[in-house]
């Protein structure tokens, strides 16, 4: 069945405490679920081992950063551990518009900008199963200083705490079942009366169909 009017796409915020594996549930469920963008951040934090410019992020200077935030390129931008990270803006309003959903890895004061100016915007934290695992994930990944690991640790509890204002809560203890809630959340969203079921409801009740004849 073709709708006559495509809706405007989601815009999901995924955020959660660093190291919680947010990435890699995103990943996941890019990797399987066509219609779905992710919107690729800009950030002025050095490339880590294994990063290609334009797939994580795009890798830009300081100086390059701040040219873009005077332009109004970035729909949020935040400083996180030192380095700057943006959200291109152009491209999340291209892909919306065009009725797909994209998805924003970010932290949570770009979070709260974002809710902000898009109320419309679903909001998915992510916690870890517990304390200790995130603890062992932050320093697994052995690409920070252990200045940098003691303040991500540090902070977890008050990111945590963040959490209670959002629309929905995952937690990451199981790769595929946090994925199939994330999906289940995105697909529930769709369907809500308040975003689209009004305006078809309307559709049938004036045409009497909701295919385009
Ligand atoms: P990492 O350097 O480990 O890739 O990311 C550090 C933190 O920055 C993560 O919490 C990640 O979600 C956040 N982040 C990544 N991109 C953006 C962005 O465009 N805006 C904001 N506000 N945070 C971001």
């Amino acid at each position: 069945m073709t709708m006559p009017t495509k809706p405007k796409g989601l815009l999901i915020v995924v955020t959660g405490p660093s190291a919680v594996g947010k990435g890699t549930i995103c990943r996941a469920l890019l990797a399987e679920t066509p219609g779905i963008r992710f919107s690729v951040s800009c950030t002025t934090r050095p490339m880590r081992p294994g990063e290609v410019n334009g797939v994580e992020y795009y890798f830009i200077s300081k100086e390059e950063f701040e040219r873009r935030i005077e332009a109004g390129e970035f729909l949020e931008w935040a400083e996180v551990y030192g380095n700057y990270y943006g959200t291109p803006r152009a491209y999340v309003e291209e892909v919306t518009a065009r009725g797909e959903d994209v998805i924003l890895d970010i932290d949570r004061v770009g979070a709260r900008a974002v809710r902000e100016h898009y109320p419309d915007a679903v909001s998915v934290f992510v916690i870890p199963p517990s304390m200790e695992a995130l603890r062992q994930r932050i320093t697994a990944r052995g690409t920070e200083t252990p200045e940098a690991v003691a303040r991500r640790l540090a902070e977890a509890p008050e990111w945590i705490r963040e959490g209670l204002t959002y629309d929905y809560v995952i937690v990451n203890d199981d790769l595929a079942r946090a994925v199939a809630e994330l999906r289940a959340i995105i697909v529930a969203e769709k369907a809500r009366t308040a975003r689209n079921g009004a305006a078809l409801i309307e559709r049938l009740l004036e045409k009497g169909v909701l295919t385009d004849e």
